[in-house]
């Protein structure tokens, strides 16, 4: 069967050994975890020139994020295995960056259709330390509904670690494009509640491992639902205006949601579940509802959530560090810390 590499058997040893002998790559700085943030997006311009603009916000949003919140970030164009093109690029990119960044205790992985809406909320990185894989969904989709929307591959955490390459490799066979990939397909659409037919994708193949390997996996996967570390934009995207009006950024939940993800769009493609008129202008209301609260540090917002456009939200000031202690996000965050 395919493979993403050579079969690595002494990550965990080899890693410590090279961590011990280059203490100035340490994979915790101040008792935090590193984190290296991957997205990326196809090596070819979209078919509509409107998609690379999405996939710039789409970037834009995660630079921000990862900037106030001293995380690493890795966008990614190539396809590294050409086996695993589409959505399975993620795969042997993961394991590549794995390999290639010992200093990196996590490997985040954010699709370019996901967006950072709650600029101020961290991932509770302590809360996963028993555990390799963090991923969002509900534990009785996955395990008594075998549902194919049980768990979302759009935003997800990997433990730099043996057992990450373990379930890597358990994961990629259904990937290579082609027949492998159409017959892979089929076998998934007959074992999970709701999937269409269509050739195997990367979601629907972890689900249907961690289902029928329960007992080999399970154990070091934590199935996150109390944020959304995922959140599916339909239910987002229209009520942004009340969460300004009734809450504040920082609890990452339905309050103020940590990530808008844009599930069946395909603003890059040519074909979606949605029409691209809504998607679009659901993409642009996420994407400034974000950078409302990365302009708040400068003095100025958009002026509403479709618009690229900004005005002042106060006058500039003679005592400009006053405003630098009110409204740097990163103030804030160390303080309750
Ligand atoms: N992706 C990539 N290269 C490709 C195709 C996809 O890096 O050639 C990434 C991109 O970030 C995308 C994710 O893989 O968001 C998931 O792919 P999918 O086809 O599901 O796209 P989406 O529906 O998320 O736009
Ligand atoms: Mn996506």
């Amino acid at each position: 069967t395919y493979s993403l590499g050579p079969k690595i058997s002494s990550w965990d040893a080899d890693r410590r050994t090279w961590l011990r002998k280059n203490p100035q790559f340490p994979n915790y700085v101040d008792k935090k975890a590193r984190i290296l943030l991957v997205t990326g997006s196809p090596p070819n311009p979209c078919d509509n020139a409107i998609g690379d603009h999405y996939l710039l916000k789409g970037i834009k949003n995660k630079i921000d994020y990862c900037r106030i919140h001293g995380i690493e970030i890795v966008y990614n164009m190539a396809h590294l295995d050409m086996e695993m093109a589409g959505y399975w690029a993620k795969l042997p990119l993961i394991r590549r960056l794995m390999l290639s960044h010992p200093e990196v205790e996590w490997i985040w992985w954010m699709d370019s259709d996901a967006l950072f809406t709650d600029m101020t909320f961290e991932i509770p990185v302590s809360k996963y330390n028993d555990f390799n894989l963090v991923i969002h969904g509900y534990p009785d989709l996955l395990f008594d509904q075998k549902s194919w929307i049980a768990l979302n591959t759009g935003s997800f955490l990997f433990r730099n670690c043996q057992w990450s390459l373990d379930l890597l490799a358990a994961w990629a066979p259904m990937g290579p494009k082609g027949p492998i990939r159409e017959e892979a397909g089929k076998i998934l659409t007959a074992n999970l509640k709701g999937r269409p037919a269509f050739e195997a994708d990367d979601q629907s193949a972890l689900i249907y491992l961690l289902i029928s390997k329960r007992d080999e996996w399970m154990s070091k996967v934590f199935v996150e639902n109390t944020y959304y570390l995922h959140g599916y934009w339909a239910a987002l995207v229209d009520r942004y205006e009340e969460m300004m009006e009734k809450s504040h950024p920082g609890l990452g939940d339905e309050r103020w949601p940590f990530v808008t993800h844009f599930v069946g769009c395909k603003p890059c493609g040519s074909y979606g579940d949605y029409p691209v008129e809504r998607c679009l202008k659901s993409m642009e209301r996420a994407f400034n509802f974000a950078d409302n609260q990365v302009l708040k540090l400068y003095g100025f917002r958009h002026k509403g959530l479709v618009s690229p456009n900004i005005k002042r939200i106060r006058k500039e000031s003679v005592t400009p560090l006053v405003n630098v202690d009110q409204f740097d996000i990163r103030h804030s965050l160390h303080e309750s810390s």
